[in-house]
Order: structure tokens, then C-alpha cells, then sequence
């Protein structure tokens, strides 16, 4: 383990015991309370935390299961080269899964979301870097890292890695302590300060997903619900036939995103960390 992997486990490590989830599980504890009313994740999967022997290195550790690992591929040239196709991704991944919109930045819930080329890759500087780039914005989501310390921290076992590689979230299981948004280093969950169903179009609402309740941690799911009705996750579909956006399975080598990994250089967001990004993207 490398002394960046070291630091960055160590913080997680500090920020579980010390830092601002803590006191909303000791109250939570102390009153009895459970905020949590929402409907279980689509898929109805239970706990399991799979992954938390990652390996130190490698990108294609198979996960516990299917032996499958879900990955994406994320081409930013093309998202410039059509520039409402990054909204139509949004819009479309959000209107599927019921993610409230609250004006205030604070109280925002995200999935998918468009963030500046130096904020989503803050280990890959470029010294007289293109000014294209850099005023790029870059599509981001989870990443449904191999080695997810997001699912280490996790104290009920809420959020764990599924069969197929995919870090999904049970909100039943939610107490919202908030040791995953601590533990993840890339600002993918989003907490419900508010009741989410303020900030929906009820009269527009997937009644095929369930909507969440205040207190409760969500992010993106990878589509999980949509690949178990043999489809391809919604912001994928939205980009179609641009090759702006690849999924598949990272361990299969006769796989579309096998070929597309092998064919181009790609990055992932914060490599140094070990967490093992499951998406990739092509600059
Ligand atoms: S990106 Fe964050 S939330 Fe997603 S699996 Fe990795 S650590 Fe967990
Ligand atoms: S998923 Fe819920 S219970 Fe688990 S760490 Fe996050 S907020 Fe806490
Ligand atoms: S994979 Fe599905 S849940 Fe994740 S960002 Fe895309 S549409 Fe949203």
C-alpha cells in the first residue's frame, strides 16, 4: 500500500470516528428514532458488503458472484462536441430515478452532474494545459469504485457492493450518519435534508422507482433496476449513437468497453487513492 493510499484510508478512518456523521448515529441511537421510511432499492437486494477485499492494485478484480464488474466509459470529447447531450444525461437519469431538484445549492440532490475538468481530475495537471480543456465541464456519477471505502464505512451495511460490481444503496438500512459521504472521495451521495418529494413533479413521477424520504443517503445506482429488465442505464441510452458513453462488463474480454478501453488512453478520477474507479473516461 502506497503512503497516499495509507494517508487517505487513515482520514476515512478518522473521519468515521470523529467527524460529522458521528453525532447524528449517537442520536439516532439515543432517541430510538429511524428516519427512514423509503421503499427498498429496486432490486430489493440486501446487505452484503462484497468487495471489502479489494485488491491493492489492478483494475479487474472480479467482483464476489457473477464474477461480472460494471463499468463505464466516458468520452468528454464527444459531450463537446455535442454540448446539450451532458444536460439531456441529467435530465433523463433524473426523471428515471425520482431525484428531487432543490434550487439551494446545500440541499441539492445529484446522481449525474456536470463539474470543471480541474475539479474532476485534481491529480492529472497538465502544465500549459489547452484552454478548451480546461474550461470543459466533465460528466461525473459514481463510480462504482472496486475498492469501495464508501461501503467500508458504512456502520449497517446501507450501501454494499452487489453481485455485478455495482455499489448500490438499501434505504431501509439508512440511519443517515453520513460516514459515506465522509468516506467517499469524489462527492457522489447526496443527503436528504429535506423531504424529497418537495422537490418532485408528483404528477411526473417513475412510478416504477421508489422515491426516498428526508434522512436518507442516494446516488446513482448504475441503473441496476433497468439492467435486470435487460436494458442499458438511462444516461447510456440518452447519448445514443454518439459513443459518448460505453457500459458493460469490465470483465469480459469480448465486451464492447473492453474494446473501447483497449482502443483509447483513459483516466480515472483520482487513481492514487486505490479505490479502483469502475468508470473511465476518455480526454
Ligand atoms: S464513487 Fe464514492 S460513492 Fe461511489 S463507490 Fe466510489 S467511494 Fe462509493
Ligand atoms: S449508507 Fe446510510 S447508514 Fe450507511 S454510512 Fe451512508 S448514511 Fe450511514
Ligand atoms: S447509470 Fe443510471 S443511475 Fe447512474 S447516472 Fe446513469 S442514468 Fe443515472
Amino acid at each position: 500500500m502506497d503512503k497516499k493510499r495509507r494517508e487517505f484510508l487513515k482520514i476515512v478512518g478518522i473521519s468515521t470516528l470523529a467527524g460529522l456523521g458521528a453525532p447524528a448515529v449517537f442520536d439516532r441511537l439515543v432517541s430510538g428514532s429511524h428516519p427512514v421510511q423509503a421503499r427498498a432499492s429496486a432490486t430489493g437486494a440486501q446487505g452484503g458488503a462484497g468487495g471489502q477485499q479489494a485488491a491493492a492494485a489492478g483494475h479487474s478484480q472480479a467482483a464476489a458472484g457473477t464474477g461480472k464488474r460494471y463499468g463505464m466509459v466516458i468520452d468528454v470529447r464527444k459531450f463537446k462536441q455535442y454540448p446539450d447531450l451532458a444536460r439531456e444525461c441529467v435530465r433523463v437519469c433524473h426523471a428515471v430515478h425520482n431525484v428531487p431538484h432543490f434550487p439551494d445549492r446545500k440541499e441539492e440532490i445529484k446522481w449525474i452532474w456536470q463539474t470543471p475538468y480541474t475539479s474532476a481530475f485534481t491529480e492529472h495537471s497538465h502544465y500549459y494545459r489547452d484552454e478548451d480543456l480546461e474550461q470543459n465541464q466533465v460528466l461525473v456519477l459514481c463510480n462504482h469504485c472496486d475498492n469501495p471505502p464508501c461501503v467500508r464505512v458504512c456502520p449497517t451495511k446501507a450501501t454494499f457492493r452487489n453481485e455485478d460490481g455495482i455499489v448500490e444503496m438499501d434505504y431501509h438500512r439508512c440511519i443517515g450518519c453520513r460516514f459515506c459521504m465522509a468516506g467517499c472521495p469524489y462527492g457522489a451521495r447526496s443527503f436528504n435534508w429535506r423531504d424529497p418529494r418537495q422537490g418532485l413533479d408528483m404528477n411526473n413521477l417513475n412510478r416504477q422507482f421508489p422515491t426516498r424520504m428526508r434522512g436518507v443517503v442516494e446516488k446513482c445506482n448504475f441503473c441496476v433496476e433497468r439492467l435486470g429488465r435487460g436494458q442499458i442505464p438511462a444516461c447510456v441510452e440518452a447519448t445514443g449513437n454518439t459513443g459518448a458513453m460505453y457500459f458493460g462488463d469490465l470483465n469480459d474480454p469480448d465486451s464492447e468497453i473492453r474494446r473501447v478501453l483497449k482502443e483509447n488512453f483513459t483516466i480515472q478520477r483520482k487513481p492514487s487513492l486505490g479505490t479502483l474507479p469502475s468508470v473511465f473516461f476518455i480526454i
